[in-house]
């Protein structure tokens, strides 16, 4: 039975809009629908094979080194790199991971507190 496709996928597939700001070949960035700071971008790698940073190993590393040169590129044009930004992958449940796609979270434009709730 084929698995139902994640909302980010729909994105990827064009099947839903999103606000892009970065894509290639192998992810893609967009701006978060529910956005926590004024700089809330999602950055996704494209394939679907990972659902969440518990899928990462050393068949994946070139592909998520890629994706956080990307997220390194995104905090500058983005205005946000100067004075800091946080790159958030919530994993699981008790992470409140709610889309099974392995995205990561670019935020910014404010201070944050620690430790996170
Ligand atoms: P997480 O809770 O870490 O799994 O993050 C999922 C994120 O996806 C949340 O911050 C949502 O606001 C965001 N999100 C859900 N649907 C969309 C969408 N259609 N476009 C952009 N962001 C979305």
């Amino acid at each position: 039975m084929a698995t139902e496709k994640t909302i980010f996928k729909r994105i990827i597939d064009k099947e839903i809009p999103a606000d892009v700001v970065y894509e290639d070949d192998l992810c893609m960035a967009f701006r978060d629908v529910s956005p926590q700071a004024p700089v809330h971008v999602l950055v996704i790698p494209k394939t679907t094979e990972l659902r969440s940073l518990n899928d990462v190993n050393e068949n994946n590393v070139e592909l998520i080194g890629h994706v956080f040169c990307v997220i390194r590129k995104l905090a500058k044009e983005l205005g946000v790199a100067e004075d800091g930004y946080r790159v958030v992958s919530n994993c699981g449940a008790n992470a409140c991971q709610t889309v099974p796609h392995l995205h990561f979270h670019l935020i910014g434009g404010r201070g944050f507190a620690w430790p996170p709730g």
